[in-house]
């Protein structure tokens, strides 16, 4: 494909690569001061937040669900169709002997919504002027008269006036190593992107043709001595699950996810549910009646990067957001770091 100029005459061209929460933030920010692109590798928006439907139900086998923090509220309740809807069960506690606590519950809101949780980027992504092409992986950037984007079979997709890089950190430092831009600031920034730390994370899905009644929507392990490192309800989510059935989501720890990624669901599933039983001391759940998994290479950052060095590539029309450009891996605050992007964007256009 031959490089696009924009339609829009001398209107600023901003392209976003990557189409989850981060980019949709990103896109909704610019609206009205851009004309924005959003590039995305897969077939389909919202990244690592995720909505599968399968036999009858659905089920969010990434994020979970979103918090009601860091001033997305407003936003996220502001889209359009069907509001988020609270999950009002609490999340309680194990340990590594697998001894179950009530405990670690605070009063805030654990949003999804009744068609699944990837709703979110997807109606933030319809609510924003930008367009967005799916199957399009960004392979190379150059730093010519603007920013210059190809995909990765070596097409040009563009000159873009300013570019904001929201894919996981250790794939946005693999861009900026083999970018085309003679800078000192590209071998820092390149340093600290890859420094920054990503768990690999398993998540089992487990189906069961009965009703399995807990007071709890969730268990979360917090020794970290536990091979399973979350068990979730999909069924405490209104809508996803029929009363009768059961749909259990068992997110492994990061050793035994990075041990076993890559495994086949059988496999992965197998050994989740005879763990499941186990830790719920209930034998029926070692035997689900169907089975889904996915592995998560880069999961959720484990720590943060060192944000002075982002923010000086502002001054090259270069911009960065994302879970890991926020510190911690959440949903909302992967949104704040792309509403954050986008209005810098826009203050420069
Ligand atoms: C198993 C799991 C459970 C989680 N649970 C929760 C939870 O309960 N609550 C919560 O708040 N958070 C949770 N998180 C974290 C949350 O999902 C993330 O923090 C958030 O979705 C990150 O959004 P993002 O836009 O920064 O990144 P992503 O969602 O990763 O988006 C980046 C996008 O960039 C695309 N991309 C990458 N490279 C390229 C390229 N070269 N060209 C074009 N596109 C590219 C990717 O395909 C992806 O769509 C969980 C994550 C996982 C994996």
């Amino acid at each position: 494909m031959d490089d696009r100029r924009s339609t829009h005459g001398s209107e600023e061209r901003v392209a976003i690569v990557g189409a989850g929460v981060a980019g949709a933030g990103a896109a909704c920010a610019l609206d009205g001061t851009a004309t924005v692109t959003v590039f995305e590798k897969a077939s389909r928006v919202g990244g690592r937040t995720a909505t599968r439907r399968n036999h009858g139900c659905r089920y969010d086998y990434g994020a979970n669900y979103c918090k009601d923090e860091a001033g997305v509220g407003d936003l996220l309740t502001d889209l359009n169709g069907e509001g988020p809807i609270d999950i009002d069960a609490p999340v309680w506690t194990f340990d590594g002997s697998g001894t179950v606590s009530e405990g670690r519950d605070t009063d805030e809101r654990k949003w999804t919504y009744r068609a699944g949780i990837d709703q979110l980027p997807k109606r933030l992504f319809e609510r924003s002027d930008g367009t967005v092409e799916t199957d399009t992986r960004i392979g190379h950037i150059e730093r010519a008269d603007g920013w210059r984007l190809e995909n990765a079979a070596g097409d040009g997709l563009g000159t873009f006036d300013s570019v904001v890089l929201t894919p996981p950190a250790p794939q946005t430092a693999n861009l900026l190593a083999s970018a085309a831009w003679e800078s000192d600031l590209r071998e820092e920034l390149v340093e600290s992107i890859e420094s920054v730390p990503f768990r690999t994370t398993v998540s089992a899905v487990l189906h069961y043709p009965f009703a399995l009644d807990r007071p709890y929507y969730a268990l979360v392990n917090t020794d970290g001595e536990h091979d399973v490192g979350w068990l979730s309800r999909e069924g405490c989510k209104p809508g996803h699950v029929p009363d009768d059935e059961s749909l259990l989501i068992a997110q492994m720890a990061p050793d035994w996810s990075a041990e076993r990624y890559g495994e086949s669901t059988e496999e992965i599933a197998g050994a989740a549910a005879e763990m499941v039983a186990d830790l719920l001391d209930d034998e029926r759940l070692a035997d689900p009646d169907w089975v889904d998994s996915k592995g998560w290479r880069l999961a959720q950052p484990d720590g943060g990067v060192d944000t002075e060095r982002l923010d000086r590539a502002g001054e090259e029309n270069l911009f960065f957001a994302g879970d890991w450009v926020a510190g911690e891996g959440r949903i909302h605050l992967a949104l704040r770091s792309g509403l954050d992007a986008g209005e810098r964007v826009a203050e420069r256009a």
